[in-house]
């Protein structure tokens, strides 16, 4: 049976990225040896290198200004690594809460210098996106992220500021445009959108390093990785090599401009059927929803069929559908690489399971 994957981390990959990786597992290019036990300061793999770090940027549309780095440690310790390098004692970074992973960033601030929490969602359980707030023009930069992978809300505008925007974009890189002036720096773990666990994509700009006096450990300090252009020590190979597979896909497929379409496309025709069906409800609020995550439960009275609708979907090859804790009920996750026919198996099933239970 044909499995559909909705989960959200790690999560699907393009079929034709998966062929090309177990390919190259076997036998690199002409090399006759594995992408896994090549070296990585092999010339086929210094090629693989300068090419994802190019495509990222070019898919992006980021100038010169920027350097493309692909990290380890997961996003999670961009978390530490921003504040690290970008702030000094007594400065202020601006930041904005819009979830856990928000949350996770936040706590880590004070460790170097001071925070300011601009704002949070967490009145509501970060069903929605602030808006509004005064954004301190001394702030160093002001943290983002773009999509709340787990409450399935997104940023469908950045804020209109000077400061530098410092942004999350693990679970929405490049499935759309973004306005790269406005950022000094952007991270994504790979594993949501990009590839498999195992590298944290950078891009920053050159001007907003170098400013802090504190002594930074070799390994965390963004300039040593640029120094060496992303290989100052053994880089995680394979999850690049496949991240570049993707980019490329990207590529191919039109760009993220085409990406943004196609991701608009699929959201619409799940949000119209959890809107329509009485079975089920969204959880975030309309204007805020995001393209990558779509969380719903069952409408009040349903509450009792969670269970029974979890279990169609597994049988019917829809994988990975349940909700996060704190939110209950479903996730559907439709990243890039989900395709439409991937909604329109879950849609018959809302849909079937209207028909018998409405
Ligand atoms: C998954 C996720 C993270 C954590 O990524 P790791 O690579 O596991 O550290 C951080 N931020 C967002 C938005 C995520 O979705």
């Amino acid at each position: 049976m044909k499995k559909y994957n909705f989960f959200a981390g790690p999560a699907i990959l393009p079929q034709s990225v998966l062929q090309k990786a177990s390919e190259a597992a076997l036998s690199f290019g002409d090399m006759g040896l594995s992408i896994l036990e090549i070296s990585h300061r092999s010339k086929e793999f210094t090629a693989v290198l300068e090419e994802a770090r190019a495509l990222a940027k070019e898919l992006l549309g980021f100038g010169d200004d920027y350097e493309t780095l692909f990290l380890q440690g997961g996003a999670s310790s961009q978390f530490f690594m921003i504040p690290m390098n970008l702030l000094n004692e007594g400065e202020t970074a601006a930041y904005v809460d819009t979830g856990n992973w928000s949350a996770k960033a936040i706590n880590e601030v004070e460790n170097f210098g001071n925070l300011k929490k601009l704002a949070s969602s967490k009145d509501e359980n970060y069903t929605y996106i602030p808006k509004g707030y005064d954004i301190p023009s001394d702030a160093k930069y002001l943290h983002l992220t773009s999509n709340n992978t787990i409450y399935g809300t997104q940023h469908h505008s950045f804020p209109d500021t000077d400061v530098p925007l410092v942004c999350d974009m693990s679970s929405d890189i490049f499935s759309r445009p973004i306005p790269t002036d406005k950022f000094g720096l952007i991270y994504a773990g790979a594993q949501k959108n990009m590839g498999p666990a195992g590298t944290t994509l950078v891009i920053v700009r050159k001007d907003v390093l170098g400013k802090v006096q504190r002594k930074i450990p070799t390994m965390l300090d963004y300039n040593t990785h640029i120094g060496k252009a992303s290989a100052f020590n053994t880089p995680p190979v394979f999850p690049i090599y496949v991240s570049l597979l993707t980019m490329r896909w990207v590529k191919e497929m039109g760009g993220v401009g085409q990406m943004e379409l196609h991701n608009e496309e699929k959201g619409s025709l799940l949000y119209d059927e959890i809107d329509r069906n009485p079975l089920f409800v969204g959880t975030a609020r309309k204007e805020d929803r995001s393209l990558m995550n779509v969380p719903f439960v069952m409408a009040p009275g349903y509450e009792a069929l969670e269970t029974e609708f979890l279990e169609r979907c597994t049988n019917a090859g829809c994988m990975g559908v349940k909700g996060y804790r704190t939110v209950g009920g479903f996730r559907a996750s439709i990243y890039n690489a989900m395709t439409k026919e991937g909604i329109s198996k879950l849609v018959e099933l809302m849909q079937a399971f209207e028909n018998e239970k409405g």
